[in-house]
């Protein structure tokens, strides 16, 4: 049997640059990996050679709530993608304990698609590298390149196109999310009725990480897709006054949110205002973490 860990991500900084003529948008991100984890189990049994996908693929779930453990789950769908490789007569069964947050701009589907593709490659021992699983992933989610390799990184292209940046400095992280979630296909389809809505400074937040100085790293967050969730679910804004309140550095929403998260250079003001959010209606899953330094 083999385990293995999906960790979240959150995004230091993130810029929508243009729309390519597929419909994609073109971003520039500021990936970073956080110690909040999706945790899933490969377990091979032997099956007929002719068994269905359905057959040689077995989900099952913990704490997976409405989340559908049918073909359309993206774990289902990474199993798929490398099924061709299993060995004759084997199929695989795969266990999800549900961490993460779903549609919550934290990667959590990705990452279970990237883990899904490292356990199998590993327990059928089919020697593919990091390059060709992330060939396999990104037919399967944008982000799920970045999330086979992990740790901080630049992410452009439609989020494809990956270049390493130095481990971001050590931080702390209280990452809340209300109650709602939202499509990452509304936020970015709304997004194009915005007349030039502000742009992070994502170079700008690329040379604080290469300086290791976490001052500027707090100053440098930005989300350009704030403009959308912010106005479509108040909860944000509501948590984001709450950090600030609290005394946070900086405090910014991951991805196309709903999730906020801050950093607390300060872990027992971190602490506290865990216990503020979690005794106010505004969040529905709060929790203290950190970013994921080195190899994951
Ligand atoms: P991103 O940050 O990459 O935009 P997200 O955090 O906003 O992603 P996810 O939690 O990945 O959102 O969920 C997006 C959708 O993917 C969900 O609505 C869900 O139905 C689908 N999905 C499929 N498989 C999974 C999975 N294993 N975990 C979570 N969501 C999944």
């Amino acid at each position: 049997m083999i385990t293995r860990k999906a960790y979240a991500k959150i995004n230091l900084a993130l810029d929508v640059l243009g729309k390519y003529p597929n419909g994609y948008h073109e971003v520039k991100m500021v990936m970073q990996t956080i110690n909040l984890c999706d945790v899933l189990r490969f377990e091979e049994f032997d099956c007929s050679e002719e068994a269905s996908l359905e057959e040689k693929i077995r989900l099952i779930g913990d704490g997976c709530g409405e989340l559908s453990l049918g073909t359309d789950n993206l774990i289902f769908k990474a199993a798929a993608a490398l099924e061709s490789a299993f060995p004759k007569g084997k199929g695989v069964e795969i266990t999800l304990e549900k961490n993460i947050p779903v549609a919550a701009g934290m990667a959590g589907g990705s990452t279970d698609c990237a883990a899904t593709l490292h356990g199998i490659n590993e327990l059928f021992d089919l020697r593919l590298t990091d390059e060709q699983l992330c060939e396999k992933g990104v037919k399967l989610g944008a982000d799920v390149p970045y999330c086979v390799v992990g740790g901080t990184m630049l992410a452009e292209g439609i989020g494809e196109k990956l270049t390493k940046l130095p481990d971001a400095p050590e931080l702390c992280l209280v990452v809340a999310k209300p109650e709602m979630g939202v499509s990452t296909k509304y936020v970015y389809e709304h997004l194009d009725a915005y007349d030039n809505p502000p742009h992070p400074d994502v170079d700008g937040m690329i040379k604080a990480i290469e300086a290791a100085d976490k001052n500027a790293v707090a100053e440098k967050l930005g989300n350009i897709l704030e403009t959308v969730t912010v106005p479509a679910c108040p909860e944000v804004a509501c948590i984001k006054e709450i950090l600030t309140k609290q005394g946070a550095d900086g405090v910014l929403m991951s991805g196309s949110g709903p999730t906020v998260f801050s950093i607390f250079f300060d872990e027992a003001k971190a602490a506290e205002a865990v216990e503020i959010l979690r005794n106010d209606s505004s969040a529905k899953f709060v929790c203290l973490t950190n970013i994921c330094r080195g190899e994951q």
